[in-house]
């Protein structure tokens, strides 16, 4: 019998300072406002929670890891390019992704007019139906340094499952029993 739990779970979340004169990018989507996250890539808090959720969750590490800040590679990257990566990862180990919640705190501005487009564009990068993505927004209530204007905050978890559940996962070192 297969001891292996068929799904997995994986937490991620990601914090960037906002600045004037940033882009603010969120799920790949460009949300017109006078502050933006300061950060090494485009600083889409939101992608980046979802990448280290989806790799934490086959144990493949974190974000820094695959696509280190020290890279020129990444200046500037569109943060929608580490989910599709992230994506072959999980194809590469056994998985697909079952189901994606995630959370963006941000104080200003409003971001319910923009979610719609932000969970297209993740469920395209990802190669997953938009039901399968699933973005809620709040704010911090002005404490903290979210409350405050000075931060936005993402989290995110998924869920993953073997691609076949006849036949496990690979590089798990595990033999199949007769
Ligand atoms: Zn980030």
């Amino acid at each position: 019998m297969n001891s292996r739990c068929a799904h997995r779970i994986g937490f991620g979340n990601d914090v960037h300072r906002l600045a004037a004169g940033r882009k603010l990018i969120l799920g790949g989507v460009h949300v017109p406002f006078e502050r933006g996250p300061v950060g090494h890539s485009d600083g889409d808090a939101l992608a980046h929670a979802v990448c280290d959720a989806l790799l934490g969750a086959a144990a493949l590490g974190d974000i820094g890891r695959h696509f280190p800040d020290t890279s020129p590679e990444w200046h500037n990257a569109p943060s929608l390019t580490f989910l599709r990566r992230a994506r072959e990862l999980l194809d590469a180990a056994g998985y697909r992704i079952a189901n994606i919640d995630s959370t963006i705190s941000l104080e200003r501005p409003k971001l319910a007019p923009f979610i719609p487009g932000m969970r297209e564009k993740m469920a395209e990068a990802l190669g997953i139906p938009t039901e399968q993505v699933s973005i809620k927004a709040k704010t911090g209530e002005g404490v903290d340094a979210v409350g405050k204007g000075d931060a936005i905050r993402a989290d995110a978890v998924v869920l993953i499952e073997p691609l076949a559940a006849a036949f496990p996962p690979p590089k798990r070192g595990h033999t199949l029993s007769v």
